[in-house]
């Protein structure tokens, strides 16, 4: 690992801030408000032309209150002026750290850092569940999102991608023996299943879930129940801000780490109206550990409340409530095995850069429709190789249409539906 005393040094740090009676993060968000607007105007074009054709003064921009008189930005924005446009250091980019938006919620977009901001951005992500309580003497296993799959010293981590299949999944489950699970909520839901099933007594060990990805909906709340009797904390997150939230014991929200993200609530459709408290809006980030891809007000097509009276767990951080988060289907193999939406679209997108967006759609259970949205700039994908990839999921047998499309057509919600089934789910 990349600057292993930067990312413990900060990992301490970030589990600390979130406990109860930790003090306000007040001065370190203005702190890191300050020098971020600094170093935008400076160098990072995207930035520098909006705030100088809105005449904003950076100066007068110190709390997080008076970030709503900046402009919005969105991710079409950095599509439209791509890397030089939104980074910080034009075609050197190449050369630093890179991680793409997953491709399972949007479009993806690629996201630079140098090597210490790489590895504060890793330590955000491990504080998720180092908070809660998770030690170096418990066993952790991590699913499906590539992005778990870099060990970290003195913890002991087993990883398992998304093409493992079931019954190797259940022998690398029986051999770790896991008392920590931290994943996909739909591949957690998929093994409890499995594990249940087959009675599998080291499910019993397992004390602790950490589920994010998708809305933890009642249908993956009793599939998550079935083989666990752990306590299952969910995590809200983006891939350009890391975690947005993390879910209070208390289960009445998820609090929002402020001092490394400030999270707005905008009328919905109207991004420079802020929503009153409780009332459901539209999601606005601003990174504060990011400086080498920025996102300042940045639109998460999300919707969701903020709550900021106290909390009964102590804590003084505002909670995000109310979220509708992303929801995506479960798709079914011909052998009547559930299939996690992530699985496949990180499979799909996953080191194939030319796939920036794509929609993949059961239609019955023997029929599947693919539609993708191609970078022109690289080479294409053979459609052969998509049925392939498709087929490996659900089922030999399946027919396949692969198409290639300029968009994927919002819903009329404005959110956009990435891989979901056209007919009813069997029980499970
Ligand atoms: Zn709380």
């Amino acid at each position: 690992m990349a600057a292993p005393d930067v990312f413990f040094g900060a990992l301490r740090a970030f589990a600390t801030h979130m406990q109860p009676g930790a003090p306000s993060s007040e001065q370190i968000r203005r702190d890191r408000l300050r020098a971020l607007l600094q170093h935008v105007t400076a160098h990072v074009p995207l930035y520098r032309d909006l705030y100088s054709a809105h005449k904003i003064d950076i100066d007068k921009i110190e709390t997080a209150d008076d970030l709503w008189r900046l402009p919005f930005v969105s991710k079409a924005d950095y599509l439209r002026v791509g890397p030089a446009g939104y980074t910080d250091c034009g075609n050197e980019a190449l050369n630093l750290y890179s991680q793409t938006t997953s491709g399972s919620v949007g479009r993806a977009l690629t996201m630079y850092a140098q090597p210490k901001e790489a590895a504060v951005l890793h330590a955000n992500l491990w504080s998720g569940w180092m908070h809660a309580g998770v030690s170096p003497n418990d066993r952790l296993l991590m699913m499906s999102a590539p992005y778990l799959a870099e060990e970290v010293e003195g913890f002991r981590t087993v990883f398992i991608p998304v093409q493992m299949s079931v019954d190797e999944l259940v022998e690398t489950f029986v051999n770790v023996r896991p008392t920590v699970i931290i994943g996909m909520v739909e591949a957690i839901a998929l093994l409890s299943v499995e594990l249940a099933r087959r009675d599998i007594p080291e499910r019993r060990d397992v004390r602790l879930l950490f589920a994010f990805g998708q809305t933890y909906s009642d249908q993956l709340r009793s599939m998550v129940k079935r083989g666990f009797e752990a306590e299952t904390l969910t995590l809200y997150g983006s891939a350009e801000a890391g975690w947005l939230g993390y879910e209070c014991e208390k289960h009445c929200g998820w609090h929002v780490p402020e001092g490394r993200v400030i999270v707005q609530i905008a009328r919905t459709g109207q991004p420079n109206e802020p929503a009153a408290p409780n009332e459901t809006g539209e999601v606005i980030i601003t990174s504060l550990l990011r400086a080498t891809t920025p996102f300042i007000r940045y639109r998460l097509f999300d919707a969701a409340a903020l709550d900021p009276t106290p909390c009964s767990c102590g804590r003084t951080s505002p909670r995000i409530v109310n979220l509708e988060g992303r929801i995506q289907d479960f798709l079914v193999a011909t052998n009547g095995h559930l299939v996690g939406p992530g699985a496949i679209a990180i499979d799909l997108t996953v080191h194939r850069p030319v796939v920036i967006d794509h929609r993949i759609v059961q239609e019955d259970r023997k029929r599947v429709q693919v539609s993708l949205v191609l970078d022109p700039n690289l080479p294409s994908v053979p459609p052969e190789e998509v049925v392939d990839l498709v087929r490996r999921h659900l089922g030999a047998d399946v027919e396949v249409n692969v198409a290639v499309v300029d968009e994927i057509p919002r819903e009329a919600s404005g959110k956009r539906r990435r891989v979901f089934r056209t007919f009813d789910l069997p029980a499970v």
